[in-house]
Formats: structure tokens, sequence, C-alpha cells
């Protein structure tokens, strides 16, 4: 029996809501039950593929090519769950697919209205490709109260009366702040919260109250008896210093325990040891390395909420403390002395995916410091492409190398990828084509050469790896960077688009073209990341 566990937010966004339901989905897969985590996200976009890194955070993106909210990241970070296309949706998705619909004739005349049809169309989501799983968490973006999430509120409310309280339980995430000046914490803006859910015929079955102070017990009792709750459903969220350390810490609370209840389930007790190696290897490091990230979306640190989460892995693996140091690619364009300044201390630098002209130089820059200066690179997706860039332009011979991502001029030795096979179809795309959803998504295979630094690290000569991306390296210029000293030493299985390059006369110089830190986890750090930060250790001994 399938139960589906529904999760709100109230009083602020930015509640962690999403790390919330994650660490559930981990305690109550350490029970021993099968998880599912979904997200309802109630903005308009079709899909976050097309809004801005800085203001909405990075884009995940799952084996099934579909561009999620980073919720889904925290996801499979948490339960090593793969996330599917069916596991996101937002009202714009809703609504395109309502008014297709509508536009065929399937509603036969009848008047469309978001009861019942777009909600239907949102429950038929919820219950959509599910297999043998006991428990679906359905996280709701946004906060209660919001005009654009009713659609979805009213969906699960009707969800609830639809499965029972034997297969349905509300969850409410909220904010109980500290007022500094009254020495005191406030339950009001949480009681109002319930107030907005109850108002929408939602009755929250337990609490997850954010704090930064331990909540006295009287406090908790005037949390039950406003909201209408059992005083152990009302559960402290205590902010913790690291992330990994949410499932023990909800754990020590009782969260796991009062979902259990909840759905009348026993109380046979969760092992937590994954958790608590992870939470070990992260808070008692025997050292420490610095990694310099070199792009344009460093004002806002969600933009790379992945890559930052990977290398904290990486570190985990090594139990090294991972230091990032976040560079603005754009303050390394003034000059090479700039480039020193910023980099000289860093014990190995990464440039990430990217899109546009803007800054590219600037990471063009940043690459030749590693290259000459023999510091640990890692270049993802446009830091493949940029790798690639600096080695024809400095040493093959090819000074007016360019992509076609920046416009017509120069040697183009990136360009706009309008052909490649997915599965046994041929996959084709133009310039003119739509920005959302026409890009390389999603996993695909590499065949690793032997003898290459990626097959050390992969131990494995097939791989599958998430891609996000319009344009590629041309492999027609496969002979000429061998010349200048950078292999290609992954390939698509025709062998037509590189995917890795690497450079043998350097420490630790990897590109590759797609995005390994969307499969990397806690429990499973990924091979390049752990690599990578092993090399930085090893560098930082040796100079
Ligand atoms: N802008 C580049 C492309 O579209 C790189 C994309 C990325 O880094 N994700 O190919």
């Amino acid at each position: 029996m399938t139960r589906f566990i529904f999760i709100t937010g109230g009083v602020v966004s930015s509640l962690g809501k999403g790390l919330g339901a994650a660490a559930l989905g981990a305690l109550l897969q350490a029970r021993g039950f099968k998880v599912r985590l979904r997200k309802l996200d109630p903005y308009l976009n079709v899909d976050p593929g097309t809004m801005s890194p800085t203001q909405h955070g990075e884009v995940f993106v799952t084996d099934d090519g579909a561009e999620t909210d980073l919720d889904l990241g925290h996801y499979e970070r948490f339960t090593g769950v793969h996330n599917k296309k069916t596991d996101n949706v937002t009202t714009g998705r809703i609504y395109s697919d309502v008014l297709a619909r509508e536009r065929r004739g399937d509603y036969l005349g009848a008047t469309i209205q978001v009861i019942p049809h777009v909600t239907d169309a949102i429950k038929a989501f919820v219950y959509n490709d599910l297999t043998d799983e006991d428990f679906v968490l359905c996280e709701i973006g946004g906060t209660v109260g919001d005009i654009e999430s009713l659609p979805f509120l009213e969906a699960i409310r009707q969800l609830g009366n639809e499965l029972g309280r034997e297969r349905a339980c509300f969850i409410h995430v909220t904010l109980i702040p500290y007022i500094k000046a009254a020495g005191e914490l406030k339950t009001k803006p949480t009681q109002h919260s319930v107030k907005e859910l109850q108002s929408v015929g939602i009755q929250p079955d337990i609490l997850m109250c954010r704090t930064e102070q331990e909540l006295p017990q009287d406090q908790r009792g005037k949390i039950a008896l406003f909201c209408n709750v059992s005083k152990d459903a009302v559960i402290l969220a205590k902010d913790v210093a690291n992330i990994y350390d949410v499932p023990v810490a909800y754990h020590e609370q009782g969260l796991d325990a009062q979902v259990c209840s909840h759905f009348g389930l026993d109380g046979k007790s969760p092992d937590l040891s994954r958790w608590n190696g992870i939470s070990d290897a992260y808070t008692n490091p025997d050292g420490e390395v610095t990694v310099a990230v070199v792009g344009k979306y460093v004002s806002l640190q969600d933009s790379y909420k992945s890559l930052s989460e990977a290398l904290t892995h990486g570190g985990i693996a090594n139990r090294l403390r991972v230091k990032l140091k976040w560079i603005d690619s754009e303050d390394l364009e003034q000059s090479d002395e700039a480039v020193a300044e910023h980099l000289s201390d860093v014990s190995a630098i990464l440039v990430p995916g990217g899109f546009g002209k803007r800054g590219s130089e600037g990471k063009i820059r940043a690459i030749a410091y590693a290259r000459e200066h023999k510091v640990p690179y890692l270049g993802i997706c446009f830091g493949m492409q940029m790798a690639v860039l600096e080695t024809a332009r400095a040493l093959g011979g090819m000074p007016e190398a360019n992509s076609s991502e920046f416009g017509p001029d120069g040697e183009q030795l990136v360009g706009l990828m309008t052909e490649w096979t997915s599965g046994n179809e041929l996959q084709t795309r133009s310039e003119e084509d739509d920005l959302g959803g026409t890009m390389r998504l999603g996993a695909y295979e590499c065949h690793l050469n032997a003898g290459s630094i990626v097959r050390d690290m992969y131990g494995d000569k097939v791989i599958f790896e998430r891609h996000r991306h319009r344009y590629e390296v041309n492999v027609a210029y496969k002979d000429a960077l061998e010349k200048a000293g950078m292999t290609m030493s992954g390939l698509s299985p025709d062998g037509s688009l590189p995917e890795i390059v690497e450079r043998p006369d350097h420490p630790w110089f990897v590109g590759v073209q797609f995005h390994p830190e969307l499969k990397s986890k806690p429990f499973e750090p990924h091979p390049l990341f752990v690599g990578f930060i092993a090399a930085a250790e090893k560098r930082d001994r040796l100079v």
C-alpha cells in the first residue's frame, strides 16, 4: 500500500522544506521502506530550464532528461533514488497539458475550470508512474497563502479526503522566530500559517518548526493547542551545522516516529549508521583543501548547489574539509596579476557549467593558470569547452579558436550541436529552436580510453552521465588537440562526440562535457570529485 505525505511551508520561504522532505525520505528508507519524492512547483514556467540560476538556483537534470527544481537534487543526494520526469511538475506544465487537451477536444465540450480540471491534472500527477513505493513524499513549492499555490493546496486537500488518514499525512514546515530584544521565541506566525492552511481545508498532522533556539515544552504545548495537533507532533527543526546532520537531528526530534505513528506502523528503529558515518567524516576531517570555483553565477551559491555538494562528498571520501573560494570570472579579466592574486593560494581550480560569452575570457585565463602552474583542474561542460579553447589558442596554433555560442567569429572548435542520437532515436535541433527543453539533456553513454585518468578514476570502461548543453567540441580537431597535449579520453559510443578531455602532461587536468556533480551522493561520492580532491591534497603536500 502506498502512503502519501504532503509537505507544505508557511511564514517565509527558504525554510529548507526540500531538505526536510529529503531527510524524512532518508529516515523512512533507513526504516526499510521504499520511498519516492516529488515536487509540485506553483510557478508558471513550464520547467526551470529557462530561469536565471542567480534567481532560482541551479537546474537539476534527471537521467531521463527533465530539467527540474534543485530540490530534486537534495532528494537524490539523501535517498539515492533517481528522480524521473514524472517527479517534478509546475503550474506552467499542468496548464499547458490541460490546454493542449482542451484544444484536442478531449474534454468533450466541457467548460474548463481550475476545479476540477486543473486539480484533477495535479492529482493525476501525484498518482502517476508509481509501482510498489511504500511512501510518496510530495513537496509543494512556495508558501501557504500565495495565490499560485491555491490549486495545488486544493488538489492535495482532495487527495487527503480520498485517501483517508491511513494513507495521507500533512506536514507543515514553519518558522519560529527568535526576537532578540524580547529574548523570546514567537509562535504567532506559526499559528497564523496553520490558520491559513486550515482555511483551505487542510489540517496539518505534523508541524516542523524551524528555529535557532531550543523550544521550551510550554511553547510546544501552546503550538499544539492553537494549531490543533498533538504535542508530540510539534517537531523542532533546529539549525544544524551541516546538512547531512539533518536526518539524525530530525530522528532525534521524533519526526520519523511521528510519521509512523500517524500511519499506525510499528516503531522499528531506523538504521542510521550511514548518516553517522558521513557526519563523522565531515565533522572530523584530517585536513583541508581550497578549491577555486571560477564562474559567472557566484552571487547565488544555490546556482551551483549540486557542485558544492559534490565537492563536499569528494572531501568526505578523502576525509578532507573542502573550502570553496568563489571567484567571479569577470574579475580575472583585467590582468595576469589579477589571476595570480586570486588563484595563487588555492589547491585546485574548477570551472563549472555556464552559458554565454560574458566572463568566458576570465575562465580561459583561470584554465591557463591551472595548466601552466600544474594546479589540478576540473572543467565541467562549459569548463571543458573553455579548456579546449585555451589549449587550442595557447598551444595548438589556433589563436582564433572560438565557440559558436559567442558568435560567428574565429575558428569554431566548439559548435552548435544539431544532431545526436538518444537511445535509437536521432535528435535534431536548429538555431531557431525554442530555448526551453531543447538542449542535449539527460544521461548518455560514454566510452573511456584505456590508460586515461578517467578510466582509472571510474574503474570502468563505459559510463553514463547527465548532460545539459547545446554546443559540443568538434571531434574533427582530435589530432590537432592531441598535438597540443590534450587527449579526448571519453567519446560517445559512435565516436562522434567528445565527452572528456585530459592533459597527460599535467598532474590532474580533466574536462567533461557532462555534469558529474548531478550524480554524486554523500554515501556514494562521484569518482571524479574523489580524484579531484585527492589531487588537490597531493598538490598542497608538494608545494
Ligand atoms: N553553454 C554551453 C553549451 O550550451 C555549456 C553548457 C553548460 O555548461 N551546461 O553547450
